[in-house]
């Protein structure tokens, strides 16, 4: 449906064995090879996402500029006004969340949890600022020339790749309320009265 610069496939294995000396890390430790891997792709996505809806509010910039309705400039009307600087407000933030999730990743400080706040929410912030972008081109905002639709299809793509905004944001609740209600939400047994570990954000 989008992302038509990435290519597709599907690889099965079956009575696949791998010799030892191929194996990436040392041994038990795939899960954390794996939480770097998405910690750092998880950043790139959501910082790409955050510049697919920069263009696209760009874009809702000079709309609200220069279509006029009822003569005069469409941007005049104010709910257009706190639209604008709601999403332009939310993709900033966004933008300093990749910021300081990038930077912990260049210090090694792995982070699971801001990387999946990270992803989750500027892929969301970025749906909703191309959406509105849309709306704010009217008919034409729904045309392939308006060249929106492309952005919103990607972002869809983007939004469960890696890990689904639902699922992400059920990492973050792990990593912030601790794990017992967490394993209660999958059904897996745990002991209730465990010390509860949970990470402070500020
Ligand atoms: C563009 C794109 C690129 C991809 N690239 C890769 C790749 O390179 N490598 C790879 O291995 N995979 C890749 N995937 C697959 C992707 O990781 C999975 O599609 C994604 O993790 C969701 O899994 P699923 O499709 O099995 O959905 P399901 O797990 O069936 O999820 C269905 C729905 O249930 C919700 N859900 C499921 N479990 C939970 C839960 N525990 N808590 C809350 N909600 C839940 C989900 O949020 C979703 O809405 C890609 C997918 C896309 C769209």
């Amino acid at each position: 449906m989008g992302l038509s610069g990435v290519s597709w496939g599907q690889l099965d294995l079956h009575d696949a064995w791998i010799p030892a000396k191929n194996r990436i890390g040392g041994e038990g430790q795939g899960f954390a090879i794996f939480s770097t891997h998405f910690s750092f792709w998880r950043c790139a996505m959501a910082a790409a996402a955050i510049g697919a809806a920069e263009s696209a509010l760009d874009k809702a910039k000079n709309r609200l500029r220069s279509r006029n309705a009822f003569s005069g400039p469409i941007g005049r009307f104010t709910h257009l006004q706190q639209e604008y600087a709601k999403h332009a407000s939310r993709l900033y933030m966004a933008w300093l969340l990749i910021q300081s999730t990038a930077r912990r990743i260049e210090l090694k400080q792995y982070s699971y949890v801001d990387a999946a706040m990270a992803k989750a929410e500027s892929v969301e912030a970025a749906i909703a600022a191309v959406q509105w972008s849309m709306l704010v081109h009217g008919a034409f905002g729904y045309s392939a020339e308006a060249h929106l639709e492309k952005a919103l299809r990607d972002l869809l793509g983007l939004r469960i790749a890696d890990g689904t905004t639902d699922v992400l944001r059920g990492q973050v609740a792990r990593g912030l309320l601790g794990e017992t209600l967490y394993a209660l939400s999958i059904g897996r047994e745990i002991d209730l009265y465990s010390p509860i570990r949970e990470r402070q954000l500020w």
